[in-house]
Formats: C-alpha cells, structure tokens, sequence
C-alpha cells in the first residue's frame, strides 16, 4: 500500500516537473526563433526590410521563401505571398515554428483571396499552439486564426468545434483567456443563429465574472456580455427586451472614460437602433447624441466605424420624420467616413448606409434610382452571402407599393415570406435543441459538482462583429403605411384584394383562367367563446399558416374577414379545386387543433366553397368571389367541414 502510494507520487511529481520544462523549454523555443521574432519585431516597426534575407538562411531554402512571402503579404499582393509560401511548405522544413506561421499565412492569403480561409490550416495551427505557451495564451492570434473561417455555417461549425476543444483540451492556456475564448465561442453560435445557446453562455460568463477581483475587468466583462445579450433580442426582433440589457450594460460604471467607451460603444449604438425600430424617434435622437459623446474617447481604430453607424442612425430617424435634406447630410458624411477608409476595410458596412439611401430615395420619391440602388445592393448581397435579403425585399415591397407595381411586389413578398419562415424555423430549432443541450448538461453538473469558481477571469474586448449582424434586421417590421399584409395571419388583406381587382381592369387585355375558394372556420364563436380570444387569434394564425404552406406560385391567401379567408388560384396545378381542398384538408386533420365544443369533430373544421372560371375584368372576379361565397354557404348548410363546388342553377 505504502508503495503504491510513493509510485504515484513519483509520477505526479515527475509529471510537474516534466510540465514545467516542458512550458519553459517550448517558450524558449518561440523566444528564440528569428521566425517568431522577426513576425514579432515587424508588427511593432512595420518595416518590411526586416524581412530581407538573412545570411543565416541560405537562398532558395524554406525560410528564404518564407520571408519573401511575408514581404508580399505585408504589400498585399496576395497571390506572390501565396506562392513563395507554398514554396517554403514545400522545402519541408523541420522548423516547426515556421510550419506554424507557413500554415497561418497561406490561409490568409487563401481568405484574403477566397472569402474564406481553409479550416484544415486552422485546426492545424490550433491543434499544435498548445505546446508553446505564449502562442497558446495570444488570444488575438487565436482570433485572427477563426476570423478567416467565419463566412460560411459550415466552417463556423468547425470553428466552434476547435475552440471548444481547445478549451477543453489546452494545458496552457490561463484562465482569464479561457474565457475569453468562451466569449468567441458565443459569438460564432449567434452568428450560427443558435441564439438559445449563445445567450445561455453569455449568462454563464455574466456569473463567473462575478468572481474577478479586478473591478475594471469583471465590468467591462459583464457589459459586453449584457450588449450580446441585447443584440440576440434585437435579432429576435424583441426591442423592448433588448432595450433593458442594453441599459443594463450601460448602467454598469467603468470610471476610466477610455475604458468605459471602448465597452460601451456597442450598447449605445444598438440602443439607438432598437428606439428607432420602436418609432421612438425622439428617444432614438436624444440616445445618439449620448453615443456622439462618448466617440472622442473610442481607438483610432473603430472610431470612424461607430460614426458611420450613429450618423446612419440619425439619416434613418430624419428620414422617418420626413426631413429628407437632413438626412442627405447625415449620409454625405457617412460616405465620406466610408471613403476615407476604403482601404483599411474597417467595417462591412458600406450596405447599411446605402440601404439607408435607398429608403431616402423612396421618401424622395425618386423611385427609379431606389429601384436601381436596390437590385445592385442584392446582386452584391447574393454574390458575397451578406445575408441581407430580408431588408431587400421589405424595401423592394415598400417601393413597390408606392409606384403600384403590383407584379413586382407581389415577387418580392413571396421572396420575403420564403426568408422569414426560413428564419423562424430556424429559431425553432434552436429552441429545442438548446432545450435538450441544458438539459443533459445540467444532469453532467449535477454528477461533476463542477464548480464555478474553477473558472475565474474573462473576456476582454470583443470586435464589431455583432453590429454587422444586427443591421441586417433592422428594417423588417416596417411596412406599415401603404400595406398590404395582414397583421394577424402575414397573409394578404381586403386592400390587396381591391388592388387585384383595379388591375384587371387596368390590364383590360387577355383573359385568365382563375380559381377561388372561399373558406370559413366552423362554430369558432363557441370556440372563441370557450377557449378565449387569445387562442382563437392563434388558431387563425395557423390556419392561414396551413392556406398559405398549401397554395402554388401565383395563388394568394387573402384574409377576407374575422375568420374568413379568400384564395385565388392562378397557377394550373392549383385549379384542381377538389385536389387544393384536399391538401387544406388533410393538413388540417393532422395538425389537429382541439375544438371540443365543435358540433361536426372534435379538431378544427373548415367549410369550403370554390369555382373557377376565366376572368377579363374585375365584375368577373367579382362574381366568381360571390359565387365561392354561395358554395360556401352551401357548405355550411349541408353540414360543414366539406367542400361544395358552386353550381349554376340559373
Ligand atoms: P359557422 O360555422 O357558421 O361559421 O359558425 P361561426 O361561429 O364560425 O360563425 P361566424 O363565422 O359568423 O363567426 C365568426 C366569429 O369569429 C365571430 C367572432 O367572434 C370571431 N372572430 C372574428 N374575427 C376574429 C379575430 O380576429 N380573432 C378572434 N379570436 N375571433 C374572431
Ligand atoms: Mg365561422
Ligand atoms: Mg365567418
């Protein structure tokens, strides 16, 4: 016993100190590299010269090549530096530092080539950093390793199984960054729309904060924590709730005004953002005035970044206050920002302020140019994936509306309903998926009795990322004036029903084959009754969900009263009327919404009355209207829950 005893402390000594050589020879190692020195020494003088050749290498060997691709990196000419490092990778070297630095360059010349890096180079950088140290624990090199890999959901996935692992997994690295990396890990699964998940670790790094001595630290911490938090809401398209973490962060004190900026620049912005989705106006103006003084204190760096967004912010809020040559200067000086940094690529956000002309444009009634801008804005949006269609569309719908385009508005709102619902089901998933996740790892803390006072420092700053993402939302939910949506069920309303009609008249031409099916819920009083308003208006909800999932391109759903709803069918597969009802039906059945006080089922029925018939003017359509109407009533009459085709009788 007493032998096995000294065996194992042999070993766990023998194994500290192999540790601790094993730290010190491998920092030794980095500290004594020209490679490292020299990538080191150049990001302080910035002279390319330090990477002329060396008389230590001979010409044409591994470093050689190395160090002239560096020189072409640093000019940006990409596709040389690209060369000669490939050239180095092949020499083969059994430097392995310079392996390192061969493999992170290529993968930048590759992202600054392609769009995005090659995630195999990444994982092999951050599988072998952990023997040095100083590398393990440079948490910007660890960054600017993941940021070359963050344009796609795949890569990002990836990104977030390395540097999960890494966390996991590192010997080296201490605690403070551990948990800054958490904070990276947050960030790529809300760029991965996994909100649920993103935001429970924020609220994990939020308390373990709370165990940092060094108040300046733990606030700045927990105030980028509050803004994620407040981004995910506003994303979500939950201003009010967004509202309050913002005000949270902001209301934590950092008494260092350089300080207290750099953490803060984030929450004051999206505040502002999130009053003006609000239609607080005024709020939204008096909020970026506070934002403006804070900018004087912000990094060179970011401070023509935070302008462009605060100026963007205050053109939005004169636009919609209809001071239109107010907000023309607040974008001339957003453009000029935008110009004067061209080259140093600070920030992506070119889009937000010509999305912001475009909306300046439509108040201007310049609806050609709006028109213009517009597509030129989504063939760049689709060619680079910014993930703005949502934006695009609702303002193509908006122009549209106004010049009573009705074609084009009609393409665009099915384009805007396919991105929402795509969005929702995301949403969704996420949901439950992150339902399931806590749950297993709550049961995981449970057995480990992990303790979170291992874990004790965090996060420092964070970049601009967040505040791309959060414009992309931004414009969504403002439709209002001149609309044609119902606001209940997203389906279409009377006014575009009216619309239709005036333009067949407009069209005056050819005459179409249409189909119509009127459609009525069955006894929803006794369920409006019994079950309350609230539930009803969700089970409106869903039915027009399932009209709308069941209808081809060219059909409508329109919401033609309380519970009633009309569609026109336009497309030839759709006008099988029986088959149409059929689908309806069948949908129905299977999501089975609960209506005991229903006197034909025990679920949620629907009477149904359709013809067709081809259609020249707006009386034409008219009349097929009144007679679905009558093989509605039929329907009725005869017992519910069916379908009756109107007959002529006359
Ligand atoms: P029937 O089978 O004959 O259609 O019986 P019904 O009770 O459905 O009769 P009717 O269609 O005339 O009743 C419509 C009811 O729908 C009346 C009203 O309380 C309810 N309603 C209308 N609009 C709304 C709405 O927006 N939300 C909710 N929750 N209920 C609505
Ligand atoms: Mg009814
Ligand atoms: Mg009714």
């Amino acid at each position: 016993m007493k032998k096995r005893y000294s065996l194992y402390f042999t070993i766990i000594l023998t194994f500290i100190i192999l540790l601790i050589f094993y730290k010190k020879s491998n920092n030794k190692e980095l500290e004594s590299s020209i490679i490292y020195n020299k990538i080191l020494n150049y990001s302080i003088t910035k002279n390319l010269e330090d990477f002329s050749i060396d008389k230590n290498f001979q010409e044409n060997s591994a470093e050689d090549y190395f160090f002239r691709g560096l020189k072409s990196y640093y000019n940006h000419d990409f596709l040389h530096a690209k060369e000669f490092l490939k050239h180095a990778e092949l020499k083969n070297s059994k430097d392995f530092i310079l392996n390192l630095y061969v493999n992170f360059f290529i993968n930048n010349c590759i992202y600054k080539l392609n769009g995005n890096g090659d995630p195999q180079r990444v994982r092999f950088i951050i599988e072998n950093i952990d023997k040095y140290p100083i590398l393990a624990n440079d948490v910007n090199f660890i960054w600017e390793n993941f940021s070359t890999i963050l344009s796609t959901k795949e890569s990002r996935d990836t990104a977030i199984y390395l540097l999960e692992k890494y966390i996991k997994n590192s010997i080296n690295i201490l605690p403070a960054n551990r948990l800054k990396l958490k904070g990276y890990v947050a960030i790529f699964k809300m760029m991965n729309k996994n909100y649920a998940e993103s935001i429970y670790l924020f609220y994990e790094i939020i308390s373990e904060a709370e165990s940092i001595k060094d108040i300046n630290l733990k606030n700045s911490i927990r105030i980028k924590a509050y803004e994620y938090i407040g981004n995910m809401h506003f994303i979500l398209h939950d201003y009010e709730t967004a509202i309050e973490k913002y005000n949270l962060a902001i209301d934590i004190p950092i008494e260092n005004q350089y300080e207290n900026a750099s953490s803060k620049y984030g929450a004051y912005t999206n505040r502002t953002a999130s009053y003006i989705q609000l239609k607080k106006y005024s709020t939204a103006r008096e909020y970026s005035k506070k934002t403006l003084e804070i900018i004087p204190f912000l990094p060179d760096k970011i401070v023509d970044g935070v302008k462009i967004f605060v100026y963007n912010n205050l053109a939005r809020i004169e636009i919609y206050q209809d001071h239109l040559k107010k907000a023309k200067q607040y974008l001339e000086q957003c453009e000029e920002l935008l110009y004067q940094n061209k080259n140093n690529g600070i920030l992506n956000n070119d889009i937000f302020v010509e999305l912001s002309y475009c909306e300046l444009y439509i108040a201007e009634k310049n609806y050609l140019q709006a028109e213009k801008l517009l597509e030129n804005i989504l063939t760049e949006n689709n060619t680079n994936q910014l993930g703005f269609e949502n934006e695009i569309y609702s303002l193509q719908m908006e122009l549209y509306g106004k010049t009573k385009e009705f074609d084009k508005y009609s393409i665009a709102h099915e384009k805007l309903i396919h991105v929402n619902r795509e969005f929702d089901f995301q949403i969704k998933k996420d949901y439950l998926k992150f339902i399931e996740k806590s749950f297993i790892a709550d049961q995981l803390k449970e057995q480990e009795k992990i303790s979170s006072l291992k874990i004790r420092i965090l996060i420092y700053s964070i970049l601009i990322i967040i505040t791309f993402i959060l414009f992309q939302i931004t414009r969504i939910s403002r439709l209002k004036k001149n609309n044609f949506i119902d606001q209940l069920t997203n389906s279409y309303n009377r006014k575009y029903l009216n619309k239709i009609l005036e333009n067949l008249d407009k069209k005056n031409s050819k005459s179409i084959e249409l189909g119509v099916l009127m459609l009525d819920i069955d006894y929803f009083k006794k369920y409006n009754d019994n079950y309350g308003h609230i539930q009803g208006d969700y089970v409106i909800k869903s039915v027009a969900n399932i009209l709308n999932s069941s209808i081809e391109r060219g059909d409508c759903v329109i919401r033609y009263g309380g519970e009633e709803f009309l569609i026109i069918l336009k497309n030839k597969n759709s006008l099988n009327l029986k088959n149409t009802y059929m689908k309806i039906f069948k949908k129905l059945e299977e999501k089975n919404i609960t209506h005991e006080f229903s006197l034909v089922s025990n679920h949620i029925t629907l009477s149904v009355g359709g013809t067709k018939n081809t259609v020249k003017n707006s009386n034409d359509l008219s009349k097929l209207i009144n007679d679905a109407d009558s093989a509605l009533y039929q329907s009725k009459n005869e017992g519910r829950n069916r379908f009756s085709l109107f007959k002529n009788h006359s």
